[in-house]
Parts: structure tokens; sequence; C-alpha cells
């Protein structure tokens, strides 16, 4: 057993590990894919203090940073179970998809989230060439260009006005026949003067000429017409889909998102369970934001720890 097991190894479970081994607990980090979506990224020019780098590069500094210290890290490890102990200071366990399980006192998740895609031609093969799915993160990249924002959920029309600042012109895409962000935003939205918005379309294709996104091709639901918008750039914003499918039975407290509900100290509502990063509802998902929300939750196991007697 370990004094704290870690779950997710992006960086909120690579900043948390860290933490409680520099506390001199004995950690574990079990990660499906260790880097987590980090390793979907290309270039990150919003980690203070590093003005370029990229996701794989990120990732394995993060695995070298906790290979630094004395961390079981088990990677390609899925869990599928969380067993919470019965009484505080008692054991938590875990239970992977390969049958194992491993326990410990204090628990910190931080199995991420992942966007939802559109599903649609192009999306894959133009992914970080044109294809994003971050405003925050890839906004300047598209400076003066022309964008699309798919989506009129809050996210969406939050991204188009954010974007409308930036870059050239933005077109926002709606599958329904209306917005459903909130009527401030939607107000906001419609008095910028570069933006356009088209209700009742469905996006059918993003085209590109083999290196980069060059179009659009949507539907009109409606007249079942086809057209197509050229533009540099294609902003998903479908929705985040938190990695949290597998806590649904455990008793631990989700948001109607299915987000992992936690207080300002990253605790869950369970006793010595932990969460950070983008599985949980801490506002606004980034890579500087996670590293500290786990570096929290370690703090918080560690205080958990010297405080409950073991059952
Ligand atoms: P994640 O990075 O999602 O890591 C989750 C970890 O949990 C992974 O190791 C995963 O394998 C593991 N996991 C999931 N489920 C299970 C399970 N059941 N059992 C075991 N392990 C599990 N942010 C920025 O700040 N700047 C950027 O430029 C930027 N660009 C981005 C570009 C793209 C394409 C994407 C997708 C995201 C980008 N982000 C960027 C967002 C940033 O990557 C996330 O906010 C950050 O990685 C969240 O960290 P996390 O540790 O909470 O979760």
């Amino acid at each position: 057993p370990f004094e704290v097991l870690v779950i997710g190894g992006g960086p909120a479970g690579a900043a948390a590990s860290v933490y409680t081994a520099r506390k001199g607990f004995s950690t574990g980090i079990a990660a499906e894919r260790f880097g987590g979506q980090v390793l979907d990224t290309m270039g990150i020019e919003n980690f203070i203090s590093v003005p370029y780098t990229e996701g794989p590069k990120l990732a394995a500094q993060l695995e070298a940073h906790v290979g630094e210290y004395d961390i079981d890290v088990m990677n390609l490890q899925t869990a599928k179970q969380l067993i919470p102990a019965r009484q505080p200071g008692g054991m938590h366990e875990v239970v992977f998809e390969n049958g194992a399980s491993l326990k410990a006192r204090s628990i910190i998740l931080s199995t991420g989230a992942r966007w939802r895609n559109l599903g649609v031609p192009g999306e894959f093969e133009y992914r970080n060439r044109g294809v994003a799915y971050c405003p925050h993160c890839d906004g300047p990249l598209f400076k003066g260009k022309r964008v699309a924002v798919i989506g009129g959920g809050n996210s969406g029309v939050e991204a188009a006005i954010d974007l409308a600042n930036i870059v050239g012109h933005v077109t926002l895409v709606e599958f329904d026949s209306k917005l459903r962000a909130d009527q401030v935003l939607q107000d906001k939205l419609r008095s910028l003067a570069n933006v356009d918005i088209l209700v009742s379309a469905q996006t059918t294709e993003i085209t590109g000429d083999g290196e980069r996104v060059n179009g659009l091709v949507y539907k009109n639901r409606e007249s079942g017409e086809e057209k197509t918008v050229e533009l540099e750039g294609v902003f998903v914003q479908i929705g985040l889909v938190p990695n949290t499918e597998w806590l649904k039975e455990s008793g631990l407290e989700l948001s109607k998102f299915g987000e992992i509900m936690i207080d300002e100290k990253a605790a869950t509502n369970l006793p010595g369970i932990f969460a950070a990063g983008d599985c949980t509802t801490v506002p606004y998902k980034q890579i500087i934001i996670a590293m500290g929300e786990g570096s929290k939750a370690a703090l918080s196991a560690f205080d958990y720890l010297i405080r409950t007697q073991p059952a």
C-alpha cells in the first residue's frame, strides 16, 4: 500500500506526486497514458516562464521530474473502480482494468478530460494544423486570420468573443436553430462587427490543402443546401468531457457535467480523497492551473495524513 496514490499522469498528477514525495510519503502514480492531454499538443506558449515548448517535450519533462523522486510510476494502467475507505483514516482502494488493485490512505484523482470531437472528415487530419480546441492556447496563432468556432453554447460564444478581439473574422457555427449561450454573451457577440453567426448549420467537413485548413463545409439544415466558408482555423467548442465515468458509483460527488466537486483545498466529499485539474470543478482548464491544483491537492493530502489516525 501507498500513503498517497495518484490516479492520472498529466500535469496535475505529476505535480501532485512530486509534492507528496517531497513530503516523504510513499507515493504511487498510475496513469492510462503518462503525459495526458499534453501529449496531443504541439506548441505551448502560455506555460509561464517557458516562452515556447512542445507537448511531447513537456510530457518528457514531467516524467523526468517525477523520476527524480522515489515515486512508483505505473504507466498504461486504467482505473475502473474506486472503493472509498469505510472510516476516516482507513484504506481506499482502486481497482484497475487488468484486475490488479492498489490501496492507499489518501488518493488524488487527476484523470483529466477530453474535448468532444465533431467526428467529421478533416478534423483529425488537420488537428494542430488549423483545427484547435483551446482559444486561450491557440487564439494568438490566428492573429488577423479568418476562423470558425463550432458550437453556440457558453464556451463557443465565449470563444468567439475572445477570438474576435485577436483574429480578423469569426464565423460562429451552431447546429441548433438558436444559440444556447447566456443572453448577455449572445448580446455581446452580436455587437461585434467582425462576427457572423450561422444557425441550423451542420458542419460536414473541414477542408485543407494537405498542409493546413483552408475551409469548412456546412449543410443548412432547413434548406439542405451545402455551403463552404473559406478560413484558416476551426475551433471546436462542443464540450469538454471529464474522465470520471468510472467514478459514478463510488459515492464521490460529481457536478451535472460529471466533474469531481472540490472545495478550495481540492478536497472531495470523501475524507482523504482529493482531486485536481481538468477532471474537477475548478474553473479554467489549463496546464499551469492543473499543476497548481495538483500541488494544492498534494498539500491537502499531507495535511489530512498528519492529522488523521490510521484506522
Ligand atoms: P490530463 O492532461 O487530461 O491528464 C489526465 C491523465 O489521467 C492522463 O495521464 C490520462 O491517461 C489519465 N487517465 C484518465 N483516465 C484514467 C483512468 N481511468 N485511469 C488511469 N488514468 C487515467 N493548456 C495550456 O495551458 N496551454 C496550451 O497550449 C494547451 N493546448 C492544448 C492543446 C490541446 C490539443 C489539448 C487537448 C489541450 C490543451 N491544453 C493546453 C489543455 C491542457 O492540456 C490541460 O488543461 C491539462 O493537460 C490538464 O491536465 P490534467 O493533469 O488535469 O489532465
